[in-house]
């Protein structure tokens, strides 16, 4: 799927991770547990990338767009969220986008700038078998109902876990927009 889609699920990982973070001080070294915790949302972004890979898909988001938003999406999702999470999102962030980087990357160059760096696919949902890809432009609505399901599923975990990873002042926001909201209606 296209690079946005794993990003938009790497946030939502991190999100429902963060409840088993324990130590909140962004600068101290991770305990053991959150160790565990950090190295398991790296393994979860990549196990993540290979349902949606496998899941029936075109491209909707054209590739050049496609990564420039998710280097705009990144620091902006980090920005809004608390700063002892950041190490979690990175990981899951890095976690979701290591399978293209791995096996997409070099090819992506060599198209680019005309090199021929050797191009290896360690992923099996990169590969033709088992890759959901689907380029000749048909089933367009299958592949639109996949991409909302995983924008929705995201969407609905950042919502529920909002109260863990949003910023506090962002949230005091929202809540105190929606309470000036009800005394106006
Ligand atoms: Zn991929």
């Amino acid at each position: 799927m296209n690079v946005t889609f794993h990003t938009l699920a790497s946030f939502a990982t991190a999100a429902a991770l963060s409840a088993r973070l324990e130590n909140r001080n962004l600068w101290r070294f991770p305990s053991a547990s959150d160790t565990l915790i950090l190295g398991g949302g790296f393994i979860t972004g990549i196990l993540i990338h290979g349902i949606l890979d496998t899941t029936p898909h075109n491209y909707p988001i054209p590739s050049v767009i496609d990564i420039l938003l998710s280097l705009i999406l990144f620091p902006l999702f980090l920005l809004i969220a608390k700063r002892y999470l950041w190490l979690l999102i990175a990981v899951c962030f890095a976690g979701a986008i290591f399978p293209d980087l791995v096996d997409l990357a070099t090819n992506m160059v060599n198209r680019r700038i005309g090199t021929s760096l050797p191009v290896v696919k360690i992923f099996p949902w990169h590969w033709r078998q088992y890759s959901g890809s689907i380029y000749d432009g048909s089933r367009r609505l299958e592949s639109a109902i996949y991409h909302l399901v995983v924008a929705a599923i995201s969407f609905s975990i950042l919502y529920i876990s909002r109260k863990r990873w949003l910023r506090g002042e962002l949230l005091s926001k929202s809540t105190s927009d929606k309470s000036s909201d009800a005394t106006h209606n």
